[in-house]
């Protein structure tokens, strides 16, 4: 894939814009009306249910168990003098699900990188290590979820549109020509967007979790 493509999707997953079956339904709901996770098959897929998915769970946790194995070896490559990891390893940040008031795995999936992780590694290693080892672990997270859970989704997707003979030509023709806030009750979603928002705004306004950086980690 180009890195423009790559780039792409990162800033994608950074406002929760990749094509899920409920984003889909925004542009073509006549074709995926009553689509579900095509993983699971039960809930509607929404950016977070992509990655609390129980049929993703077991990947997810490897993923993030990898992660924290890569992390701690590279702090201990600047570092060999570390002997107590607990501030790091009881962050919020390793449990898989999404919570509007602490920072999770899913958000350093979309790319967020905590202030509290930041400020703990401070504490260990230089500024200059410290932005080599955040771009490791946050392009590892990339490519592992992006590979095992997105890309393998994408072409189940692909491989079940086909067996339905749908083709691009085809959703062309039947894209919604209405805006979908006007043929969706979406009160739902407005709910869940001011949440969102809400969050992130207590997030800041309380220094709890800011989101430090993301400038040249996207590129
Ligand atoms: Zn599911």
């Amino acid at each position: 894939m180009s890195s423009s493509k790559v780039k792409a999707h990162k800033v994608h997953l950074l406002i929760e814009e990749i094509p899920t079956i409920e984003q889909m339904k925004k542009s073509f709901l006549e074709l995926y009306d009553g689509w579900k996770c095509p993983s699971c098959g039960l809930e509607d897929e929404t950016f977070d249910h992509v990655w609390t998915c129980d049929e993703h769970r077991s990947l997810l946790l490897k993923i993030k168990n990898n992660t924290i194995d890569l992390l701690l070896s590279l702090l201990f490559e600047y570092n060999p003098d570390i002997t107590d990891y607990s501030a790091l390893l009881t962050l919020n940040i390793w449990t898989i699900n999404t919570d509007p008031d602490n920072f999770t795995f899913v958000d350093l999936i979309k790319g967020f990188i905590p202030l509290e992780l930041t400020q703990i590694l401070n504490l260990w290693i230089p500024r200059k290590q410290l932005l080599l080892v955040i771009i490791e672990i946050r392009q590892y997270i990339y490519e592992q979820t992006f590979k095992e859970i997105w890309i393998r989704r994408c072409s189940f997707i692909k491989e079940f549109e086909r067996s339905l003979g749908i083709t691009k030509k085809k959703k062309l023709t039947l894209k919604n020509f209405r805006p979908f806030n006007n043929i969706l009750n979406s009160d739902r979603e407005l709910e869940y967007k001011f949440d969102a928002l809400d969050s992130i705004r207590n997030n800041i306004y309380f220094g709890k979790n800011i989101i430090e950086f993301y400038s040249n980690l996207t590129s």
